[in-house]
């Protein structure tokens, strides 16, 4: 154990065989080890075949791959020429699917309904993409999208890869001063937006950011406008136009020939979350992210033809690209669109979703199903859940006990609960169980997917034994991994590439079991070190979310004269708890007995809410700033992110000195 290395202190023993299902595309673990090996001992014929099986090209490539991450180099598929809208809708409508159902979109309220078939879609995809092109948008262009979760938003997306622009897709949720600095990054030329945003009942303007940010972006000459919340808003005279008078213009041609785009050419921009500091501009290419993108979700949700796909995403975040848009409608498969909140008008509106689409795949958050947790199981009763086939978590590490919950009150004690790892940087889902074949741990993301090499190693790059904390890498290329940070190179070199020379670096700690599953035990950048003792967050934090008075926590460390740095942790109680002195006490003896003394928290403070970013993750990096005494929100780094800057005042009054 060199000093560097993370401690693992969990026991957690339990072990869940998957279900056998009747059509699986990996049946069980001795299928997975021949396609994890196939793809280990001929990567080129592996990914050639993936990529010929699950998308039409219009241009064979010349070579499968040629990447040097000691460069960082990446490319794949080169040469080979292929379009993402044809892919996800003509190919479709060719192939008889035309009156399939595409997108389905529940609305906020509840009777706003739509079912989009895949004709339908094409016929809107390609009248935005005409638009586009007499707003003057053109191949290598970009396009910014600041929208609410409504259909249009996947028709702007796929009528920028038939024109083969680039879409940044800036989250509803942020300022006005982080859309201006994302479209002033790429430099737009077109805006498309939306009156306002239809969210727990209420209408959060958009429109009033919008016009402040375009202040600031002289690129931007035309604003196309979706009256979505029919609120009364500023129509800026020659630059803002209304998506209902566009689309309906006579003039507007019936065709749109699909652009043949190089699988290396740029088909979106996203920034990361924001978690460790500021958000980077991640950047995909064509060919290699939609072949990871069908890839990942078939075999990860298994997905059939008459599968019914629900992931709850906001499509301003990766998980929302690539789960909601990309990999279901490449592969012709129906995804759920969800413009609301679990929350509202109860919590019980996922479980509504599920009965009324008959929804059979389901992926959602960690910090979703805690919440859910705490308002209590008898949400959860209310309606028919039958049809669910495979439960899915992405974001966070899953707490044990969040993923017991998931597993006993939705998957109703047997339904494959996938906890899936990945990041913006790797355009899909790169260690996850395969829901019909791999025994299942709770909190354990198991093993990486066919063609993905994941290692932990230490601080010098060697290879940890089991269960020793280290470095998350991943040793060889795959074809949805970032191809750059955008307009930033010396980033995407030293963030990803330089400390473990050809080698790609996630920055998560984790370990790998005896039996070769990986733990993520938190970002490398929150590691607490308690008498020399390097302990990553995830552990402790499931600890506490293990006690029935639980529903979140997340812990920092706070300086300590003698052992170095002490735990200070932040817990949010369940519904029917109450904070005490004495449930301190026994918070403390609890962690204790769960992993030991040392990861006893020296302090706790209760709390209503936790400082998160946009897309639900916990922003240790702030509770630390706090923990140490900071009360300026300048002193908090970048917190553009952060979804509500309230809980920050709150956690600052509760402060224990
Ligand atoms: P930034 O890179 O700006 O700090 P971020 O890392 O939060 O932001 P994302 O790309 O949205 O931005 O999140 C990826 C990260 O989320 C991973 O590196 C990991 O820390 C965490 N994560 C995602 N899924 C899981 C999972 N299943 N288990 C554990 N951690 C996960
Ligand atoms: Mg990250």
């Amino acid at each position: 154990m060199t000093p560097d290395n993370i401690q693992s202190l969990q026991h957690e023993q339990r072990l869940f065989n998957p279900p056998a299902a009747k059509r699986a595309h990996i049946p069980d673990m001795a299928t997975y080890e021949e396609h994890y090996r196939r793809a280990d001992q001929d990567p080129e014929g592996y990914w050639a075949d993936r990529a010929k099986e699950l998308l039409s090209w219009s241009k064979p490539w010349d070579k499968v791959m040629d990447c040097d991450f000691t460069v960082p180099k990446i490319n794949w598929f080169v040469n080979g020429q292929l379009n993402v809208s044809y892919n996800c809708l003509d190919r479709h409508v060719e192939n008889g699917l035309g009156d399939k159902t595409a997108i389905i979109w529940q609305g906020e309220p509840e009777e706003d309904v739509r079912h989009i078939s895949f004709r339908e879609l094409l016929h809107d995809v390609i009248r935005f993409a005409n638009i586009l092109k007499k707003l003057g948008v053109g191949r290598g262009d970009r396009v910014a999208l600041y929208m609410p979760m409504v259909p249009e938003l996947a028709v702007a997306m796929l009528a920028c890869t038939r024109i083969g622009a680039t879409h940044s897709i800036v989250f509803a949720g942020f300022s006005a001063l982080s859309l201006m600095n994302r479209i002033q990054d790429c430099e737009a030329k077109v805006l498309v937006t939306a009156d306002a945003v239809l969210r727990g009942g209420k209408k959060i303007p958009l429109k009033g950011n919008v016009d402040e940010a375009l202040k600031g972006c002289p690129t931007v000459t035309a604003c196309v406008v979706l009256k979505r919340a029919g609120i009364d808003i500023n129509m800026v005279e020659d630059r803002d136009l209304w998506w209902h008078d566009v689309m309906a213009d006579p003039n507007i041609a019936t065709s749109c020939p699909c652009e043949p785009m190089d699988s290396e050419d740029l088909l979106f921009i996203l920034y990361t979350s924001g978690s460790t500091g500021k958000p980077k501009g991640v950047m995909h290419t064509t060919g290699g992210y939609l072949t990871y993108a069908a890839h990942s979700t078939q075999l990860v949700f298994n997905l059939h033809d008459d599968d019914i796909h629900f992931c709850t995403a906001d499509i301003g975040w990766i998980t929302g690209h690539t789960y909601i848009v990309y990999g279901p409608l490449a592969l012709g498969v129906t995804s759920v669109m969800f413009e609301g909140v679990p929350s509202y008008p109860d919590p019980s509106r996922f479980w509504q979703l599920v009965e009324k689409f008959k929804i059979t795949s389901f992926y959602t958050a960690p910090t979703a199903i805690r919440a859910l947790m705490r308002d209590g199981s008898e949400w959860t009763q209310k309606n028919d859940l039958s049809s669910l086939r495979v439960l899915g978590s992405v974001g966070e590490p899953i707490n044990p006990e969040a993923w017991m919950w998931y597993h006993k009150n939705i998957g109703n004690s047997k339904l494959p609960v996938v906890d899936t790892w990945w990041q913006t940087e790797t355009g899909g889902i790169l260690i996850s169980a395969l829901p019909f074949a791999t025994p299942l741990k709770p909190g354990s993301a198991t093993r990486p997917l066919p063609g993905v090499h994941a290692r932990i190693v230490d601080a010098e790059g060697n290879p940890t034994s089991a269960n020793e904390g280290g470095h998350l890498i991943i040793e060889r290329p795959w074809p949805g991994m970032l191809r750059g940070v955008f307009g930033d190179p010396e980033r995407f070199k030293q963030q990803y590439f330089e400390r473990f020379p050809g080698r790609y670096e996630a920055g998560d700690g984790a370990r790998q079991d005896e039996d070769g599953y990986f733990w993520i035990m938190g970002r490398l950048d929150d590691v607490i070190n308690v008498s020399g003792h390097r302990l990553g967050t995830a552990e402790i934090e499931s600890a506490l979310v293990s006690h029935p008075a639980v529903a979140e926590a997340a812990v920092v460390g706070m300086p300590h004269d003698i052992k170095g740095q002490a735990i200070y942790a932040y817990v949010t109680l369940r519904a029917d708890a109450d904070e005490s002195d004495e449930l301190i006490k026994a918070l403390r003896n609890h962690v204790r007995k769960e992993i030991g003394p040392l990861a006893s928290p020296e302090v706790i403070q209760f709390t209503v809410g936790l400082p998160k970013t946009r897309s639900g993750k916990i922003m240790r990096r702030v509770l630390r700033k706090i923990t140490s005494g900071s009360t300026a929100l300048e002193d908090f780094g970048d917190t553009s992110t952060l979804a509500d800057p309230s809980v920050i005042q709150d956690l600052i009054a509760g402060r224990h000195t």
